[in-house]
Parts: structure tokens; sequence; C-alpha cells
């Protein structure tokens, strides 16, 4: 970290805080300037280092106290320069490949899972979307079939031949929602719920983090360390749009983060096109970019009649729109060496 006294800090006050540093265990790097003194401390453990700051920041005569290094380790690309890959069912998350998975916004019933289900198999992809308990901003709004929701995911998955990602939004439904899933998504609004990270980070199921609407890429990528610390290394990130002051878009799609993610980490980034834009007619330029601009896959809501789909049918498109998305984005993927998967 480093210390910048302030301009009228005097010899005693400048030789305390360096005390203090060594007190702490640490190596001191002073630059005597002609009007400030800065002091480079070295060696300050990740665990304690936030605190020494704001213990630092405290002193009337110190301007301002600056961690250097991020405030993640084991998610940063400089801990591991290679990119995480993970194995889902048949294909393989953060490799060559464009990993596409889609489905409806909330299960529903079995026959309309079933038939989205179908419509994306036959393309070729293999992992299935769906909601079966749904975070709502609205308590009076449907909160999904739950349990049931859960059953049917994993019955359409196994006559499909398909891997189930769905979300989990309670720790105490870890254990469960594990069993029928193959990935777990953490929505946006559970950024920042720690037990639920820990709880994930201490499972073996991959998991989607999304980026909370409000957060800053460095506290999304905190989020993300949570779940690396537990154990649980098969972390995925999915930019689904932030709030800005735009009303137009349900939310602003934030396509300089993907590219920004992928130099700051060695995670996976995910695009949510749908809650990204909440207007269908979005949704296939939306995915185009994020491929171009280097995302590792895409998230689609998928619905045999949005018009009558019970949450987000606005941001859902059909089948027919699935298919046009699709042929629209493979040349953009092929453009830059990759393929759809
Ligand atoms: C969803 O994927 O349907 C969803 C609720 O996502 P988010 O958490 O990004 O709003
Ligand atoms: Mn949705």
């Amino acid at each position: 970290m480093i210390v910048v006294m302030a301009p009228n800090a005097t010899p005693d006050q400048i030789r305390d805080v360096e005390d203090r540093i060594i007190g702490w265990g640490y190596g001191v790097h002073p630059i005597y300037g002609e009007e400030r003194t800065v002091i480079g401390a070295v060696g300050v453990p990740e665990a304690d280092k936030a605190q020494y700051l704001e213990q630092l920041e405290r002193l009337p005569y110190v301007e301002s106290a600056i961690a250097i290094i991020r405030p993640y380790k084991f998610v940063s690309r400089e801990s591991k320069p290679e990119s995480t890959r993970i194995r889902v069912g048949d294909v393989t998350i953060g490799d060559t490949g464009v990993v596409m998975m889609a489905g409806p916004c909330t299960v529903e019933s079995y026959e309309l899972t079933m038939a989205t289900a179908r419509a994306i198999r036959a393309l070729g992809f293999s992992i299935l979307r769906g909601g079966a308990y749904k975070p709502c901003t609205s308590p009076y709004s449907f909160q999904g079939l739950g349990l049931e929701g859960l059953r049917i995911l994993q019955a359409v998955a196994q006559a499909t031949g398909m891997a189930v990602i769905t979300e989990v939004m309670d720790p105490r439904n870890v254990e469960t929602v594990s069993e029928y899933a193959d990935i777990l998504q953490i929505g946006t609004r559970n950024m920042q719920n720690y037990d639920l990270l820990r709880e994930v980070g201490r499972g073996h199921r991959p998991v989607l983090l999304k980026r909370g609407m409000w957060a800053k890429i460095e506290e999304w990528l905190q989020a993300a360390e949570y779940v690396v610390l537990g154990g649980n290394t098969n972390v995925m990130l999915c930019e689904r749009g932030i709030r800005t002051f735009e009303t137009h878009t349900r939310n602003t799609l934030d396509l300089s983060a993907v590219a920004a993610v992928k130099e700051l980490s060695h995670l996976p980034v995910i695009v949510d096109p749908s809650q990204g834009t909440g207007r269908w007619s979005l949704v296939p330029a939306m995915a185009r970019a994020a491929i171009a601009a280097g995302a590792d896959g895409l998230l689609v809501e998928v619905h045999p009649e949005p018009e009558k789909a019970v949450k987000d049918g606005a941001q859902s498109i059909t089948h027919e729109g699935f298919v046009e998305l699709v042929d629209a984005c493979r040349p953009v993927a092929e453009a830059i060496g990759r393929s759809l998967v």
C-alpha cells in the first residue's frame, strides 16, 4: 500500500506512520518530497490490509492510504494467466466455443419447457435454462414452481440429453438445487448475499454469478472470490445489464465489462442479452455484440409464446426467433475464430 502524508505533516508525524507500519511487521519505503512525503509499505497480507488502510486514513496527518494490489486474488488473471475451463455435459465453457444456454425465464409447465428444450436441442445446443425459484421485485408476482419446477427441468433435461442451469436463492436450498441442476445461477439481486456465495463455494456444482445491477466490476470480482475461496473454482461471471439513467431499455448491457473482466480475471464471461435489454427485438443484436466483445457464452430467454409467458415475455424470443438469433450469431463467432456450441 501507499500512504500519502498530508502536505503539512511534520517529521515526527511521518516517523509515527513509519513506526506503525514497521510495528505491523512490514517494510517501509519513504519518498521525502519537497511538498509531501509518500510512504510505500510492502508485505502487507491481504487479510489485514483493509483494516490498516482505514486506521492510517483516520490520522489527521495522512491524506490518503491506497491499496496497490487488487482486493481479489484467486479470480485474478495475475494469479492464474490461463483461462478457467468448466466442463458441463458435452461442452466446455471458457474454451474456444461460445456456449449457448437458452430456455424460458421461468418453468411454467412440463409441456412448455419440453417444447422449448426440443427447439434448442434441435439446433445442437445442450444447456437448458429455466427458473424454478424466481427472485421478484414484487412479492405479488409469480415466485416460481419451486421443487416442482426443478423436477420438470430434470425430467426435460434427461429426456432431451441436456444439462440444466437454474437459480438458487437461498443457502438452505443449495444442496437440493444441486441435485437437479448442473449449473447454479446466482441472480443479480443476490450477488452480495455472502452466505449464499459461501454455500455454493462449499459445493461442487459450477456457479454462474450474475453481476449485481448496481455492482462495480471490482465488487463483482470480489463476490466471485467468495465462491472460489470456499473451494469451488468452477465459477463463471454473467453480465446482465446495470442500472443507469436510461429507461428505454430495462437495463444497460455493459459490454465494456466483458472485455474488462476478461483482462482482469481468468473466469469465463457469459452475457445475458434478455435481462440486459428487456426487449426481445434488441436481443439478437446484443447477442452478436456480446460475442464480438469476447463473451464465452450467452444466456437467452426463449418461450414458445412469449405473449403468454408468466414472466419476462417482453424480453423473450420465440422458437423461430431463436433460430434467427443463432443464424445471426454464427458468422460473428466464426469471424473471431470461435464457434457456437
Ligand atoms: C433470470 O435469469 O431470469 C433472472 C431473474 O436474472 P437476473 O438475476 O439477472 O435478473
Ligand atoms: Mn428472466
